[in-house]
């Protein structure tokens, strides 16, 4: 039977998966939902089989074996991201009957499991999704390679190079005689190595009216506090230049975002991200990360979004990180400070990278679909298991997830017991400046930028 797949797209990490399934918007998530379309299957059916009779009649006097296509079984697909730690049992239970694989161009990819000895080691099918254009908003899959695994050290091993100009989502089953291999898969990873720069510049955009900061004089104070910050935090990388932009001065869009008045991120535009400013039009700015600093985003409890793998530095959709000056909490406005707008920058960051937080919270499991994931997967990040259970964390205005205010807690809770309360992923906002990222997330963190086109 030949389906045609379609696939809605969304995201995750700080962004909660449901918001953006009412809002109806169009980005990657760790949860890809596939359409299965049984009429539409007619055209494609006759011409996939008067393409192919003639290939069968040529073919058939030689012993060959069967050539399936090996499309995945389910509706509901979830998404490996490379170099990823936290897989959820979601995506392990589905991984030969169908995942999503983010890709970036050019990246070297090795997916690898333990043998089992019950079973031949299987092919592993790979497909391209790509964007139909009479049908906004979902995919079709074509067929790229079947894989033959290497066998190394007890392992199933391969390896393929992505050779896309943008980066995408593929998706693979496992095939064994002609069927989903029904093997054990145990230890999955996905490994994925990049030969882009290791170098990063940052392009802080302020959007409307930017009250004075706390301990700056000035944006440009701001601009290189938050360069400092970078540097000391991103350790494993280069953070070369900082670049200073205000939305009123972009060549296009400037009138959209009038200086004097102030940006509130869900309200004064729907998209909270302000992605139509990524990518700034300068020269060597272009492939900076964008950092866009508004007034305040309106959700209760928000300080920033970073969304989780957006992984963009090439402009459009994912492409921006979004801090506010204050936060709207259930007790009123706070003010942020420059240290703390630094801080949540930095953290927003390490999502738009990959990293989640080091104890997942409530949201976060929603947007995974997956509530398996209670921690980032790293050896060396503890997590708080008195977060999870303490039930206080409480589910924004818009059901949206991000970094938090401590208030979000009332008094019930003291952050302080936690023993990753000093890490910078951390899921809310505690005071500080000697917060850090861990070893392995220093090394993921480099992985990740090197896959990135910039
Ligand atoms: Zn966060």
């Amino acid at each position: 039977m030949v389906y045609f797949l379609f696939a809605g797209v969304f995201f995750g990490g700080d962004i909660l998966y449901l918001y953006l399934v009412q809002e109806n918007l169009f980005f990657p998530s760790t949860c890809i939902r596939l359409f299965f379309e049984r009429k539409r299957a007619c055209p494609f059916f006759y011409l996939v089989f008067f393409c192919l009779i003639p290939f069968f009649f040529c073919s058939c006097s030689e012993s060959v074996e069967s050539e399936v296509d090996l499309f995945p079984a389910q509706e509901d697909l979830f998404v490996l991201f490379p170099n990823d730690l936290a897989q959820g049992d979601s995506a392990r239970a589905y991984f030969s009957t169908g995942v999503m694989l983010l890709v970036h161009p050019n990246g070297v990819y090795e997916i690898s499991f333990d043998q089992d000895p019950g079973h031949e080691p299987p092919k592993l099918h790979l497909f391209r999704t790509y964007t139909k254009p009479s049908m906004s908003q979902r995919f079709g899959l074509s067929k790229i390679k079947r894989l033959k695994p290497k066998s190394s050290g007890g392992r199933n091993v391969y390896t393929f190079v992505c050779e896309e100009k943008e980066s995408a989502f593929w998706v693979m089953t496992l095939e064994e005689d002609g069927d989903f291999y029904t093997g054990k898969t145990s230890n999955i990873l996905f490994t994925g190595s990049g030969s882009y720069s290791d170098t990063l510049s940052l392009n802080l955009i302020t959007v409307g009216l930017i009250d004075p900061i706390e301990g700056t004089v000035s944006v440009d104070s701001l601009s290189r506090l938050l360069v400092q910050g970078f540097r000391k935090s991103y350790t494993s990388i280069v953070i070369d230049t900082i670049y200073t932009n205000h939305a009123e001065d972009h060549p296009t869009l400037g009138s959209k975002f009038p200086a004097t008045e102030y940006w509130y991120a869900g309200k004064s535009s729907e998209d909270f991200t302000v992605s139509e400013l990524g990518g700034w039009p300068a020269k060597g700015v272009a492939n900076a990360l964008d950092i866009v600093l508004v007034h305040r985003i309106e959700d209760l409890n928000v300080l920033g979004y970073g969304g989780l793998f957006s992984m963009n530095l090439g402009g459009g959709e994912n492409s921006t990180v979004v801090v506010g000056t204050e936060v709207l909490t259930s007790s009123g406005i706070r003010t942020l400070g420059a240290e703390e707008i630094v801080n949540v920058a930095i953290h927003e960051t390490g999502h738009f990278f990959g990293l989640r937080h080091t104890t997942s919270t409530r949201q976060d499991m929603e947007g995974y679909l997956d509530w398996s994931i209670v921690e980032d997967g790293f050896s060396d990040t503890p997590y708080c298991p008195e977060l999870i259970w303490s039930g206080l964390y409480k589910v924004g205005e818009k059901g949206k997830s991000a970094m938090m205010d401590a208030r979000a807690y009332g008094f019930e809770f003291d952050v302080a017991k936690c023993p990753d309360a000093d890490l910078l992923m951390f899921p809310v906002s505690t005071p500080g400046t000697d917060k850090n990222f861990s070893k392995e997330q220093q090394r993921f963190l480099k992985q990740s930028l090197m896959l990135i086109p910039h």
